[in-house]
């Protein structure tokens, strides 16, 4: 198990949950890991969607030598999304929280701030032109297909397959380089949370 997070960071990510009404005991029920950001970034372009996209170096090569390798076979891989912070986590939470969405219903979807595999700067999510981006047909490309048969070679691997341990949707797009053991357990952090418990006692079945 890895050394305890900065005790700075667990205050960011823990007043982040409680903002936003994260359950520490569903945190707790589906074992989720939580990340430290990386700090170290390296720029690979722009993305789909016109803003640029960081990876740490080493998971930023191993990207640039599998998209040439896919090329070379004919496959266009298309980089959706990279490194995200967990403030811009908290921020996509946020947003669909405003559109009167449920916590809960977001988890299955999007990570808590502090658990995303983004924050680690070592995870992507992959498309292919004319596939809507994020969408499980995303199995269904040919860039899914050469990923599957090759993306080993280059240290990614698919970490939210079907029936995932952690309860996330099945994300074909999304393809993790090197996949770091948790940094700690966010039940860990969730037994010193004191948040208000009004939204703890729903729907913790829907993840199992
Ligand atoms: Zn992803």
């Amino acid at each position: 198990m890895a050394a305890r997070l900065p005790a700075a960071y667990r205050a960011r990510v823990l007043a982040f949950w409680q903002e936003l009404g994260i359950s520490p005991r569903t945190v707790k029920a589906r074992r989720l890991p939580v990340y430290v950001e990386a700090q170290r970034l390296q720029p690979l372009g722009l993305g789909t969607d016109g803003r640029d996209k960081l990876l740490v170096p080493a998971a930023a090569a191993a990207w640039v030598a599998m998209r040439m390798a896919a090329g070379e076979d004919g496959v266009d891989l298309l980089l959706v999304s990279a490194f995200r912070s967990i403030d811009y986590q908290a921020s996509l939470i946020r947003g669909k929280l405003a559109k009167g969405r449920v916590i809960e219903e977001i988890l299955t979807v999007n990570a808590p701030p502090g658990c995303s595999e983004h924050h680690t700067g070592r995870a992507v999510d992959i498309g292919e032109a004319g596939c809507p981006p994020l969408e499980e047909v995303f199995d269904q490309t040919t860039a899914f297909h050469w990923l599957t048969a090759n993306a080993a070679r280059y240290g990614f691997t698919m970490t939210y397959p079907k029936g995932n341990p952690e309860g996330y949707l099945y994300e074909p797009w999304h393809w993790c380089w090197n996949k770091l053991g948790s940094g700690e357990q966010g039940g860990a952090l969730a037994t010193e949370a004191a948040v208000p418990t009004q939204s703890t006692a729903t729907s913790e079945k829907s993840f199992a």
